[in-house]
């Protein structure tokens, strides 16, 4: 299993979540992502990330709400294809 940043962090990118992961695995590019992305290999589910997002954005890949499911394949996809991801993301919430 592992968490995922669904679509409230698009134009939030708050980093709290990424001051709290003990692995270091949420990553984005500064002014070029519009979200922060949870890389599902190194994700150890420990759940740290998920109260400190203001927007609630985090949840459990088994958790994540209507309408969200798509962010569990789009954050695996950056860590393999960033454009390709940020693609998917906007044609979700376009900009
Ligand atoms: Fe990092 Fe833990 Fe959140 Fe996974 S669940 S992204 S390891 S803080």
């Amino acid at each position: 299993m592992t968490y995922v940043i669904s679509d409230p962090c698009i134009g939030t990118i708050d980093k709290s979540c990424v001051e709290v992961c003990p692995v270091d695995c949420i990553h984005f590019e500064e002014g070029v992502d519009r979200k922060l992305y949870i890389d599902p290999d190194q994700c150890i589910d420990c759940g740290a990330c998920e109260p400190v997002c203001p927007v609630t954005a985090i949840f459990t890949e088994d958790d994540e709400p209507d309408g969200q499911k798509e962010y569990t394949e789009i954050d695996a996809l950056w860590f393999k294809d960033k454009d390709a991801a940020r693609a998917r993301v906007n044609e979700l919430n376009p900009v």
